[in-house]
């Protein structure tokens, strides 16, 4: 394995990033001054220094967003307006975008040239709620006969807490916050205590871009903390969530029973399968891709291959060989694919899951083990073979970059396969032929389904899961549609027929 370092991060490194948060249009501390550091897990370094705040600074952030809603210019505002303000904060995040993508980068321990991508990507998904913004209408309806014509409203749906975890902390942002501005609607964010870098800086860019005061507000702190209050709180309409199935179940429960919409974006334990008549350099390519892009950390991570009897000894051997190769190291460094895992808990998580494939049967055919460095938290690339369909590491996510490599005969046989989770957020088939590619994309239960390519995305199209991965879908042409409530507006012309006269 080639494991890269960097002679003197320090310089590029520097002074660690004191964020503030936003809360009524002014950049605050936590109401008792109360700070966390955030270390970076390639350097061991403090990177960030945020505020560690309570649940009466995130009482003062849903005030602030629900006053704007109720009492402000925003949610009235012409879409061409709001389009404006989306345009300048898509320009504030292209201008820093070097500044985002390191703290990115340090805090969540993928390589740069990746946060770089990541930062740059959310450009366009800004850019696209804008076009978004200025598309979003109703319906009429003239087919109800001579007296009525039917208008159906799109309002925005209110106040929305967003929770948002650490693997992709700004595109994440931006897969919700812009399109639920587009909508209308005013915001509450809970950033993961481990990112916060990324999103506070977001926040500095939404002042200069001129959104009026409480719009958007940020709270920093820990999940039960500062999240929970922003989950079931009477003032707040929505809840969108990205994280755990866990986590996610919980403020799934708790939103319901106080009957607020939810949007939950969840776990995956996504599939590849390939077939012996598929693109052979380009699958092995996808594959090892799509395990270790982000090191794992990743809800469309491709953390299981279904590979055809027919050449799952010629292929595993291919991947193994490639990833063999795979660069891991300091995520500052040029070359690196591979960065440090997030954290010792998550660190210890996925050793725990490989070393329970190990006793249940599995063979470690590469990695497996921590690997060792002078600072920071690093996995080898792993490639576990040899896996039943009844073990933990083919049906429970990992989050880490572990391949489980499991065999099918038959094409209804890789579909059951990839079924047999009780996730659902995306696949892929690898195959020359039409007819199996298409039958296999419509049969799996997923969300997205990639034929011949892996993790491709569009702001154009819809992202989500079926089952345990989640509720709703992010992105598409609806995706602003989904921070509104319908409204029926029935206008009647003429005489109205009474419907009982007093004799
Ligand atoms: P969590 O689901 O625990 O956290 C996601 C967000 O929810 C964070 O901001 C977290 O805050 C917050 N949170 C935690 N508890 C609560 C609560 N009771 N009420 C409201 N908000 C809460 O994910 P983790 O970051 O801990 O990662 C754990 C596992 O989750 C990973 O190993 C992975 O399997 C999965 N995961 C999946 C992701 C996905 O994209 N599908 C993304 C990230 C993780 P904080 O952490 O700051 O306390």
């Amino acid at each position: 394995m080639k494991f890269l370092t960097v002679d003197d991060s320090s310089q590029v490194i520097g002074k660690p990033y004191q964020g503030r948060m936003l809360i009524n249009g002014e950049l605050c501390d936590a109401h008792n001054g109360a700070t966390a550091e955030r270390l970076s897990p390639a350097h061991d370094v403090v990177v960030g220094v945020y505020p560690d705040a309570g649940a009466a600074d995130a009482e003062r952030a849903v005030d602030a967003a629900r006053a704007a809603f109720d009492e402000g210019t925003w949610p009235t505002m012409s879409g061409r307006d709001r389009a404006e303000i989306l345009l300048k904060v898509a320009e504030g995040i292209s201008a820093r975008v070097e500044e985002m993508a390191l703290i990115e980068c340090l805090e969540t321990g993928k390589p740069l040239s990746q946060a770089r991508g990541e930062v740059s990507g959310c450009v366009d998904l800004w850019k696209y709620a804008a076009a978004l913004a200025r598309t979003l209408h109703g319906e009429s309806y003239n087919n109800l006969g001579d007296s009525t014509l039917g208008v159906v409203l799109r309002q925005p749906v209110g106040v929305v807490s967003m929770i948002t975890p650490w693997n992709f902390p700004i595109w994440i942002l931006s897969q919700k916050l812009p399109f639920a501005l587009a909508a209308g609607c005013t915001a509450v964010i809970k950033p993961s205590e481990l990112t916060n870098g990324t999103t506070l800086m977001l926040g500095e860019i939404l002042l200069g871009a001129g959104l009026p005061k409480g719009v958007v507000n940020i709270v920093t702190g820990m999940g039960p903390v500062v999240g929970q209050p922003l989950v079931g709180h009477r003032k707040v309409d929505m809840v969108s969530f990205t994280g755990s199935t866990r986590v996610g179940r919980l403020i799934a429960a708790e939103a319901g029973a106080a009957l607020k919409k939810v949007s939950l974006e969840l776990g995956g334990k996504n599939p590849q399968i390939i077939f012996p008549d598929c693109d052979w350099d380009a699958a092995v390519d996808a594959v090892v891709f799509g395990v270790y892009f982000n090191a794992g950390e990743c809800c469309n991570s491709g953390s299981r291959i279904l590979v055809h009897k027919d050449i799952a000894q010629r292929f595993s051997d291919a991947v193994i060989e490639r990833a063999r190769q795979v660069p891991v190291g300091d995520p500052l460094h040029p070359d690196v694919k591979v960065g440090a895992i997030i954290s010792e808990v998550q660190l210890g998580g996925i050793q725990a899951a490989i070393d329970e494939a190990r006793s249940a049967g599995a063979t470690i055919s590469l990695g497996g083990d921590r690997q060792p460095s002078e600072r920071g938290m690093y996995l080898q690339p792993t490639i576990v073979t040899g896996v039943t369909p009844q073990m933990t590491l083919a049906r429970e996510e990992v989050f880490g970059p572990v391949l489980a490599v499991l065999t099918f005969s038959t094409l209804d046989e890789a579909i059951a396969l990839a079924n047999d989770t009780c996730y659902g957020l995306s696949a892929a088939v690898w195959s020359k032929d039409i007819d199996v590619c298409l039958k296999a994309a419509r049969k799996i239960d997923a969300g997205t389904v990639w034929v011949n390519t892996f993790l491709d995305g569009f702001p154009e199209l819809p992202f989500g899961g079926f089952g345990d991965s989640g509720l709703g879908r992010e992105l598409g042409l609806n995706a602003v549609e989904d921070y509104t409530e319908q409204k029926t507006i029935q206008l009647h012309m003429g005489e109205r027929q009474n419907w009982w006269l007093p004799k």
